[in-house]
């Protein structure tokens, strides 16, 4: 089994640990919720101070021009295509994950009209993020389609002629399980379905290549494995053979061919960036850029491919961990066994108690979080391993908390059982 002392020569030899001085974590604190919210990069605090005091606060409206205020969303996009496997030009920030996936579900509902009027149905998992499921059941009910919900197995079998959209997040939010996302693709496209990917939590976690894959229409997330802040916007990608083909239903002047011709009438930019509605969050957009910076700087030392190895090893280091040194508790390991089907998180399951570990597990300075389960799915306890930040030994570490909550039945007290609103 590997010790702690394999750890820290795993870390010795890591190419990437530079890459953690990019950040401010806490003093003896092991995060393992990049999943749910990245950790502040160091260089976000001096450039949201400068944008308030000087771009803001100075030089005031001039900004939109001379601080390039204007150009943020199609800028932060530009870095955010090399992390998806898109071309510059083919992505904005803007909005929220929530908002984006509206906007091209919404223009994926109109092709299908347009070229496959007989299809009605959008298909995605029951156990995807539920705003996904939200935002898919309110257009179904708009257009008088069915919103039908399958299992992650079951996609192939789900392909059935009348679906118009197939609609995945790319990395499920609770059991870290990763579609295959060309042969998912090629099997919609086979059957006549147009794909929509969300890449919450994909985007700077795992390669992905969106051309490769030929895919259709993407959303993900700027505040998880991007470290753009808490409520960081968002981004949006549309494959340019449909990008210009309809108005994305929430046009705005920002999507507007000429904004500053404040026209009465609506003429939408070519491209991705009609996607673009009202005006952008620029300080939090700024954050997010910073953000962004950080998973561009592995880059030079072998980008996602180098980033993605490492998230293997430390997911696959956690799994190992877990079982060795916790049999007997009752946890299991939910995500995928095999790498090639897990993204960059690690679940457990336990028939009592997951919240109460997590809990326990946060007062000794070890953050992961508890997703709550329901009839069909279990409650899960969710680590997130973000490879620019978390080390070999802060694995080994955090299973040693586990080992010891586990041992001393610690999680039993009261004080761990009371719900706050965010878990
Ligand atoms: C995190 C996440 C979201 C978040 O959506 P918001 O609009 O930012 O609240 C959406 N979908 C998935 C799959 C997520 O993981």
């Amino acid at each position: 089994m590997t010790t702690r002392q394999d750890c820290l020569a795993l870390d010795a030899a890591d190419r990437l640990a530079p890459l953690r001085e990019l950040f401010e974590i806490p003093e003896g604190l092991i995060y393992l919720d990049g999943n749910s919210l990245g950790v502040l990069p160091r260089a976000t605090p001096a450039r949201v101070q400068q944008v308030v005091r000087e771009e803001w606060g100075r030089d005031l409206i001039q900004s939109w021009n001379t601080a390039g205020w204007i150009d943020l969303p199609r800028r932060v996009g530009d870095k955010i295509a090399r992390l998806i496997g898109a071309d510059a030009g083919e992505v904005v920030a803007a909005d929220s994950t929530s908002v984006n996936l509206y906007k091209v579900l919404t223009a994926a509902s109109h092709i299908t009209r347009q070229d496959q009027p007989t299809r009605r149905v959008i298909v995605s998992e029951r156990s995807n993020f539920p705003t996904d499921l939200y935002i898919a059941e309110s257009l179904a009910r708009e257009l008088g389609w069915t919103l039908r919900l399958i299992e992650a197995d079951e996609v192939e079998a789900a392909l059935t002629p009348d679906v118009a959209v197939l609609m995945l997040t790319h990395v499920n939010y609770r059991t870290g399980r990763m579609h295959e996302m060309a042969a998912v693709t090629r099997a919609a496209h086979a059957a006549g379905a147009l794909v929509v990917w969300d890449l919450a939590h994909s985007a700077g976690a795992v390669p992905v290549d969106l051309r490769a894959a030929d895919a259709d229409f993407a959303v993900g997330c700027g505040y998880k494995y991007l470290n753009g802040g808490p409520g960081a916007p968002a981004f949006v990608w549309a494959h340019p053979r449909h990008a210009d083909r309809f108005w994305q239903p929430l046009a705005g002047w920002m999507g507007h061919a000429a904004p500053f011709r404040f026209t009465p009438d609506y003429e939408p930019a070519p491209g991705i960036a009609r996607y673009l509605c009202g005006t952008p969050a620029v300080i939090a957009m700024s954050a997010l850029e910073c953000g962004v910076d950080t998973v561009l700087a592995a880059e030079p030392l072998g980008g996602m491919a180098a980033l993605r190895e490492k998230s293997i090893a430390l997911t696959s280091l956690f799994a190992e961990l877990v079982e060795a040194r916790c049999a007997g508790h009752g946890l299991t390991v939910v995500s995928p066994r095999e790498p090639r089907l897990r993204g960059s998180q690690v679940c457990l399951t336990r028939a009592e108690g997951a919240y109460a570990i997590v809990q326990a597990l946060i007062a000794r300075r070890v953050v992961g979080d508890f997703r709550a389960g329901d009839v069909q799915t279990p409650d899960i306890l969710r680590f997130g391993f973000t490879p620019l930040y978390t080390r070999y030994v802060d694995v080994w570490d955090a299973v040693e908390q586990l080992v010891q909550v586990m041992e001393s039945g610690q999680w039993r007290e009261a004080r761990f059982h009371q719900r706050a609103t965010v878990t």
